[in-house]
């Protein structure tokens, strides 16, 4: 039987991945050992949901751990749960919501693994007041390809820890994550949605709301030019304080098959950028929203990377310091909407002064903004010149979303990659590693 083969979420670069499923932990040491002695190196997948060229093996051959996904410990006292690394955030809120506890953290996808959630070491629309993913994180058990495991905390092989946490994947294999959780008294949510005139607009809301909310982040239209430059609409969400303790399932419409061409093009565009901003409507008035609308709508379609067609698409997610921030996303944004290409979705969101205890943790205090391009060759010469103004501004890009950074960037953006590289585990390599590294 053929094997169907695994991509990254941006279908781009197009290197198919060659599963190899593990279903047991006590299995994963000698299926690694094969790999290694058969293909040079391995890499760990998890649910393939970074972008480009992170979660891809160098030899295209992965350890498929989303099998492992079984929980092992719960403390509903402390809000404490220890899990395998294949266990997705999906699997956890089904468990914890009705115990009245959620997620410290969480990224724009409810289907990220727990291992892809520490590797890439996840952030979310509180990173403001609740750091990275990796902040919350008590310890976890991680496999070398040497046959050790090693339990690894800020006490007890701290090095590994730090490299572990937005380590990439690179410094073992993750059996299991112990981690805290937050205490809620309800599924819902308290929702504003804020219409915004342009990116002065942005930051006054940004100044004014984020520090009474738990969670904040911005769409903005990024074909919007002159006086509408940075409009967009303004979302911020509080937990409720009553209300129903229920995970919100429910099957989702999917998209069938990978299109022809691309549906997001420079026709359909700037017609659903419009539509998306009109959809708000003006006025400050709080809606109660069950969580899943709030923090996955991208999740209500599965698998919509498939309307971006055969060529897939790129993000591009970077970080500017508070001090260039203003300045320097005005630039960035005049720059897409004088180009031939386009983004619809445009998420800005403000990052706080929060540290992780990680060593390659992307997020800076600063404002970050993602942006998805259907990919073209058009791409490169705007990427270019949004890298310029990345490295004049102190800024960086995110690796879990990239598929274009230069190796001199990655090593100017992360000076502590000599230090990762030092702890890799020499079984593991991504291509994603082997471009920048080289
Ligand atoms: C719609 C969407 C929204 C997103 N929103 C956000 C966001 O808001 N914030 C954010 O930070 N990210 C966001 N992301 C990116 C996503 O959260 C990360 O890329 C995440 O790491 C993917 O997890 P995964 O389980 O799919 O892992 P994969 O993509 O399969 O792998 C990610 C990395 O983790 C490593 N890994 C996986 N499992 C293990 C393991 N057991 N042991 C060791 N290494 C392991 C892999 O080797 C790889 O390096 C978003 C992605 C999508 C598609």
């Amino acid at each position: 039987m053929k094997t169907e083969l695994l991509y990254s979420w941006g279908l781009f670069p197009p290197f198919g991945q060659t599963p190899h499923p593990v279903f047991w932990r006590k299995d994963l040491n000698d299926t690694m050992a094969k790999l290694v002695r058969d293909h040079g190196s391995t890499l760990a997948f998890g649910n393939g949901l970074s972008y480009g060229d992170s979660c891809l093996a160098l030899s295209d051959q992965v350890l498929h751990l989303r099998h492992l996904k079984r929980f092992i410990f719960a403390d509903w006292e402390r809000g404490v749960l220890r899990a395998e690394a294949g266990v997705s955030l999906e699997e956890v809120l089904a468990l914890s919501i009705p115990n009245g506890w959620f997620l410290p953290v969480t990224p724009g996808t409810r289907h990220v693994t727990l291992g892809g959630a520490l590797a890439n070491d996840v952030h979310g629309k509180n990173h403001h007041v609740g750091g990275t993913f990796g902040c919350h994180v008590k310890r976890f058990c991680l496999l070398r390809s040497d046959g050790s495991e090693l339990i690894c905390s800020v006490d007890e092989n701290a090095a590994l820890f730090r490299a572990t946490i937005g380590g990439l994947g690179l410094t073992g294999i993750i059996l299991w994550v112990e981690f805290s959780l937050l205490a809620i008294a309800s599924r819902d949510m308290n929702v504003l949605n804020l219409r915004f005139g342009g990116l002065d607009e942005f930051f006054a809301l940004s100044s004014e709301l984020d520090h009474i909310h738990e969670y904040t982040v911005s769409w903005i239209d990024c074909l919007a030019k002159g006086r509408n430059l940075g409009r967009g609409i303004f979302m911020a969400g509080n937990h409720a304080k009553e209300g129903p303790l229920l995970p919100d399932t429910g099957a989702r419409p999917g998209i069938p098959f990978t299109f022809p061409f691309s549906a997001v093009n420079n026709l359909t565009l700037p017609w659903m950028n419009r539509l998306y901003y009109q959809m708000a409507s003006p006025g400050r008035k709080y809606i109660s929203q069950s969580y899943a609308p709030f923090f996955y709508p991208l999740d209500s379609i599965a698998e919509w990377n498939r309307c971006y067609g055969k060529k897939g698409f790129q993000q591009y997610q970077c970080v500017i310091p508070e001090k260039e921030a203003e300045h320097g996303i005005r630039k960035l944004l005049a720059m897409i909407s004088g180009s031939a290409t386009g983004s619809f979705l445009a998420v800005l969101k403000r990052c706080g002064n929060i540290p992780s205890p990680g060593l390659m943790s992307f997020p800076l205090p600063g404002i970050t903004l993602a942006l998805d391009f259907p990919r073209r060759d058009l791409n490169d010469d705007l990427f270019k010149k949004m890298d310029a103004l990345l490295r004049e501004t102190g800024g960086r890009l995110y690796p879990a979303k990239d598929t274009v950074m230069s190796a001199s960037d990655f090593k100017h953006f992360y000076p502590q990659w000599e230090e990762l590289e030092a702890l890799r585990d020499s079984g593991l390599c991504s291509r994603f590693w082997k471009r920048v590294i080289s």
